[in-house]
């Protein structure tokens, strides 16, 4: 559906993020200036966009500017260019370059300091699923502005979601997410690779992925309750018992000559929770001992 008007945006940044968040926009009509440190790869973006290779006559004029680059610290070097922040001031800047809470912080500062109106976001999809039902973009700030802007940000993610006011919560809720990705990935990584050392075809594993899936599903949730009651008791399975399983992890790593650093990682987080007196409690009761050094 075409935006009910065609707003001005400069794209700094043509990686592959970038790139496809510049196409996105272009597709939805709107009118979009790209700019790369390297010309390039703004030439290469095409579907409709203008490549600028002057940083400060790619942002002058413009509603919104979106940045996609590989960190903040790019981004300050970026913005500091002699010129580029007296071109930004009263427009919107959208940091969709990846950070963490404190990196945001910064952001807004900076914009503060130069009378520029700031969203901190994460996005959460690979470059393919940009504008698709698959993307999810996070945003922080003012809610007023993410509102008056949110029509033409939809053309990256129908899925726009606001978190909070708090600058630093999009990249919060972000980092909060990868772990549980990164962290889930290395373990069905790993869990494949044991059961390829012991013979057991990992599509066997794979072809079960919902079993572990749901699990998760439903330890999350049940985490949830308790650590908003902070009240950790059930009839389920104790951390004792649980502990006891990712023992035989750690054995079974050890015996097929795998790297058994990540189960016994796991085991260390674990143990210090019956160490803490929480042996007898369901799973979630861990998330006692992780404020803990
Ligand atoms: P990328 O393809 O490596 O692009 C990095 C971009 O940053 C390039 O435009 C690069 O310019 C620019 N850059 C790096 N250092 C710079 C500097 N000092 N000055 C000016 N420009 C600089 O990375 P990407 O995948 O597009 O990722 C961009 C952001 O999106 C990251 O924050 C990433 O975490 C986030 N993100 C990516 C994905 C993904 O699946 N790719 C998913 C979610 C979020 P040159 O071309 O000149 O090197």
């Amino acid at each position: 559906m075409a935006p009910s008007r065609s707003v001005k945006i400069a794209v700094v940044g043509c990686g592959l993020m970038g790139s496809a968040l510049a196409r996105a926009f272009s597709a939805a009509g709107h009118d979009v200036a790209v700019w790369n440190r390297t010309p390039g790869k703004a030439k290469a973006v095409g579907s409709g966009t203008v490549a600028m290779e002057n940083l400060v006559e790619a942002v002058s004029g413009r509603e919104l500017v979106v940045v996609s680059l590989s960190n903040y610290a790019a981004s300050f070097e970026v913005f500091s260019a002699k010129g580029v922040a007296p071109a930004l001031a009263g427009t919107t800047l959208v940091q969709l370059t990846s950070g963490s809470p404190a990196d945001a912080r910064s952001g807004l500062e900076w914009a503060k300091a130069h009378g520029v109106d700031y969203l901190d976001a994460a996005i959460l999809a690979y470059p393919g699923f940009v504008a698709t039902d698959y993307a999810t973009v996070f945003y922080a700030g003012s809610r007023p502005v993410f509102d008056r802007h949110l029509e033409t940000l939809q053309a990256i993610a129908r899925n726009s979601v606001y978190v909070d006011e708090k600058i630093g919560s999009a990249a919060t809720l972000d980092c909060a997410i990868l772990e549980a990705y990164y962290g889930g990935s290395l373990a069905f990584l790993h869990a494949a690779a044991m059961c390829k050392a012991e013979g057991l075809d990992p599509k066997t594993f794979f072809s079960q992925k919902n079993s572990f899936l749901g699990l998760i599903s439903v330890t999350a949730d049940a985490a949830q309750g308790m650590i908003e009651n902070n009240d950790f008791s059930g009839d389920q399975c104790s951390l004792n018992t649980h502990v006891a399983a990712i023992e035989h992890i750690v054995r079974l790593s050890k015996d097929a000559r795998l790297s058994a650093r990540f189960p016994k990682e796991l085991l260390d987080n674990y143990k210090r929770a019956l160490s803490a007196g929480l042996g007898e409690k369901e799973l979630p009761a861990v998330f006692q001992t992780l404020t803990q050094e």
